[in-house]
């Protein structure tokens, strides 16, 4: 910084050292905010481990700092949530169903584990078509007829074969897993 004289500024050396010092601050918060912009990535991975620890430590407040950030940057908090979702895939798809069985106050609930071993044992294969492929949940009595979301009321379907079952009642699975509503 530059030298700052005292006396031919017609201050005190206790103002000049306020000064020195306001300088400083200023000068090491834009170090520190270039750094930042400069290693993004490193930067939310510091701030994410310092939020673990507050969460632990003082998991009140830290709800409080979060749901300020989220109501100051919901933008932010957007791209936060779909980079989650994104790294999440299978709990994700789990909020989901929970949301909607919550919605429709079903009963019972199964777990995910559940849901990955009811795949497995159909091959990860479409219980209506035999398609391989990406499975989802399907309720047989489905959520708004009053079905429960127990594992015995779920079967594996493709997305196509899901939609063209809508809201009706048809069974595919195997009779080994029949009945069990
Ligand atoms: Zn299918």
């Amino acid at each position: 910084m530059k030298h700052i004289n005292a006396e031919e500024l017609g201050i005190t050396k206790e103002q000049k050292f306020l000064v020195e010092t306001l300088w400083r601050v200023v000068k090491s918060r834009e170090n520190a905010k270039n750094w930042a912009n400069n290693n993004p990535e490193t930067k939310r991975k510091i701030r994410s481990a310092s939020a673990r620890k507050r969460r632990k430590e003082d998991p009140k407040k830290h709800k409080e700092i979060k749901t300020k950030w989220r109501l100051a940057h919901p933008d932010r908090d957007y791209v936060r949530k779909k980079r989650w979702n994104k790294n999440n895939p299978e709990k994700t798809r789990c909020f989901v169903r929970r949301r909607r069985v919550l919605k429709a106050k079903s009963e019972g609930t199964h777990t995910l584990n559940e849901w990955l071993e009811l795949c497995a044992e159909y091959n990860n294969a479409c219980a209506s078509c035999g398609k391989v492929g990406k499975l989802t949940e399907d309720h047989v009595v489905p959520l708004s007829k009053g079905g429960s979301d127990y594992i015995s009321n779920i079967q594996p379907l493709c997305g196509p074969c899901n939609s063209h079952k809508g809201v009706n009642c048809t069974d595919y699975r195997t009779p080994r897993t029949e009945g069990f509503n």
